[in-house]
């Protein structure tokens, strides 16, 4: 159950995908050199190897407990302390900015600091991710008289911060929501309603806890036009910004789950006792649009978990498949058992583990890449392209990583033989664990339909096109490497992008007039759409550790690069030319039957 965090791997995503030497020359990201993202990376895997690491199956076996009477939650054991020791290091602030007392560094690394956190232990790491969410919302919507109150404390860790959107009636379709604001006299709100499945909604690890809660006012607009957000502390603040007294939100019950069971998820009630005390952030009425912008940073958040979930449930595999000894060699090469690693069916397996999490980090690196050029760019026209691609890449990097993290955790069980389905072994864990990423913060279904309307339809396919393009020159180059593996890379993706071409024209020209045909490929259309992006990511890793190769850099470790890259156009990029007849041709086969003929 040992982690060793793939800091090597990432290094080479941060050099070669993010391209981190070209952001650090950006106004503000001066410090995230490659030499300080080496020293970061190694120190947060040591904390992580040697501390929250070690609390992941004590966590599932002994889940945050609720004491009824006083509403305290506890924690599994080891967390409260595991916690202090993350935000005394500083480890919340990384990516915020340094104004607030943060270390204002590229979100690309901070992202890879992500992934170690949750492949160590992902309930654990929902805490701080969450509390990122708020910090992003609050910098986007919230006035300056907030920000000062809440951001320095949300930033050093000392309070954590929740989203409250879901209700019993209202889940994917947060138009639904009833939770209800009403303006008080002083300016503020009191706050009456119910939301359920919120996680570390109650908990002892943060000396306060700061909800953003979507809610209505008085006569606001119906749906999603009449949502405001509303900052809902537990504790109250003094005039000096102090934890004051005890606000009127409070966790009634603690959800028993599938995985993640170390992360308490509360039902949070507010209102029992005349009103929870909440501020506006920003307009009245454009809450779920500043919730939009906390749930891109959460989706891309939980796209990392599900690179991470999947990292460790292959190194847990590869470790077992190292050791477990049966059955002979297929050639006869041996005379006796091998280890069941030297299986070609067992290397498949892990071979198809390691493209997956290779390809999914490499795409989570594209993204974050963009992020920063969004950010920190000087020119605007170049933030804004960036921007855009980085939205694009957002639902694709949820819905591929976290559907990918149940192939890789389905397949990890399935290498340990009988051990992966008993408890002990810790792989069964993460089975479990990996379930919940594809249902929060959207399921695939609502990433795909955001990324067939919003993204894909909105502009008619201009951010995708403008990938196509860029992958057209790394294509390019591809074709001028003499080695099987780019050969076979080049076939492949070129393939795979002319599926994607088909599949982009039709969703473009059917979305209006054959609604239901375009959203039955929808899930289909992420998923190809990300093989795509993340198979060029793929090439442009080819690309990178070929020229490594030729340098004379850690040949083992580039030549390995290579072959994973191989192994993904074989393997996974031929799927490609399939997926889009689905798109194209499926629709009306998954309409026949109505919903009497179930
Ligand atoms: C452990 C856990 C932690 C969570 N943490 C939080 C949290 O911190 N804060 C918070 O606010 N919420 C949280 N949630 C709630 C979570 O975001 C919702 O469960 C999720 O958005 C799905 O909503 P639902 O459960 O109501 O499912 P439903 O919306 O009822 O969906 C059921 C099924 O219908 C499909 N479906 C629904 N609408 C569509 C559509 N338009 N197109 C296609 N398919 C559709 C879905 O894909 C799904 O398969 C958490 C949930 C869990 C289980």
């Amino acid at each position: 159950m040992n982690y060793v965090a793939p800091v090597k791997d990432m290094m080479f995503n941060l050099r070669h995908i993010a391209q981190l030497e070209t952001l650090c020359a950006l106004p503000n990201l001066q410090e995230s050199s490659l030499d300080t993202a080496q020293a970061v990376l190694e120190e947060f895997a040591r904390f992580n190897q040697e501390v929250t690491a070690g609390l992941n199956w004590t966590g599932d076996q002994t889940p945050a407990t609720l004491e009824p009477a006083t509403g305290v939650v506890h924690t599994s054991p080891g967390f409260k302390a595991a916690y202090t020791q993350f935000i005394e290091a500083g480890w919340q602030g990384l990516e915020h900015p340094q104004e607030f007392g943060g270390q204002g560094f590229a979100k690309s690394i901070s992202a890879a600091c992500a992934e170690m956190l949750n492949s160590a232990n992902m309930s654990f790491a929902l805490c701080p991710l969450l509390t990122d969410g708020a910090i992003e919302a609050l910098r986007v919507a919230g006035s300056p008289e907030l920000q000062a109150r809440f951001l320095p404390h949300l930033v050093s860790g000392k309070w954590s911060g929740t989203m409250n959107l879901t209700e019993p009636q209202a889940g994917s379709d947060l138009s639904l929501i009833q939770t209800r604001a009403q303006e008080s006299a002083n300016g503020h709100y009191l706050l009456f309603g119910t939301k359920i499945y919120i996680t570390y909604g109650e908990h002892d690890m943060s000396e306060n806890i700061v909800h953003m809660v979507l809610a209505r006012v008085k006569d606001a607009p119906p749906g999603v036009k009449g949502i405001s957000l509303f900052l809902v502390p537990k504790f109250k603040l003094t005039h000096q910004g102090l934890v004051g007294e005890r606000n009127d939100v409070h966790c009634v019950q603690l959800e028993h789950k599938l995985g993640i069971k170390a992360s308490p998820t509360a039902v949070m009630k507010f209102g029992e006792n005349g009103g929870a005390h909440g501020m506006l952030v920003g307009e009245l009425n454009r809450g779920l649009e500043y919730m939009f912008i906390m749930m891109n940073a959460a989706r891309f958040g939980v796209g990392v978990q599900g690179v991470a979930l999947a990292e460790r449930a292959y190194q847990a595999a590869r470790n077992y498949a190292l050791e477990r000894i049966q059955s002979r060699a297929v050639d006869q090469s041996t005379t006796g058992p091998v280890a069941i690693i030297e299986h070609p069916d067992v290397k498949r397996m892990l071979m198809t583990m390691r493209a997956h999490v290779q390809a999914a980090r490499a795409l989570s690196f594209a993204a974050s890449s963009a992020y920063d050029l969004a950010h920190h760019h000087p020119q605007t026209q170049v933030r804004q392209q960036q921007q855009s691609i980085y939205e694009f890449l957002v639902p694709l990097v949820k819905g591929y990583s976290t559907e990918m993290s149940q192939w890789v955790s389905s397949l990890a069980v399935q290498v340990h033989g009988g051990m992966g389905f008993i408890e002990e072994t810790g792989v069964a864990q993460y089975y479990r664990d990996a379930k919940i990423l594809t249902i929060y913060e959207g399921t695939t279904a609502i990433q795909a339909n955001d990324l067939i309307g919003r993204k894909t339809f909105k502009d008619r396919g201009q951010v995708a096109q403008q990938l196509l393009v860029q992958m057209g020159g790394t294509l390019d180059l591809l074709a001028g490497l003499d080695c099987v593996q780019a050969r076979s890379l080049h076939h492949r993706l070129t393939q795979a992008r002319a599926a994607f071409e088909e599949a982009l024209e039709f969703v473009v020209s059917r979305f209006q007039t054959e609604p239901r045909a375009v959203y039955a490929a929808a899930v289909p259309y992420l998923l190809l759409t990300a093989q795509v992006m993340a198979g060029w990511q793929m090439a442009k890793s080819l690309l990178a550790a070929q020229g490594e190769i030729k340098a004379g850099r850690d040949p083992v470790f580039h030549q390995a690069k290579v072959d994973t890259a191989h192994f993904y156009a074989e393997h996974m990029l031929t799927l490609a030319p399939g997926l889009a007849q689905s798109i194209l041709m499926g629709g009306a086969s998954v309409n026949a039957l109505s919903a009497e003929s179930f």
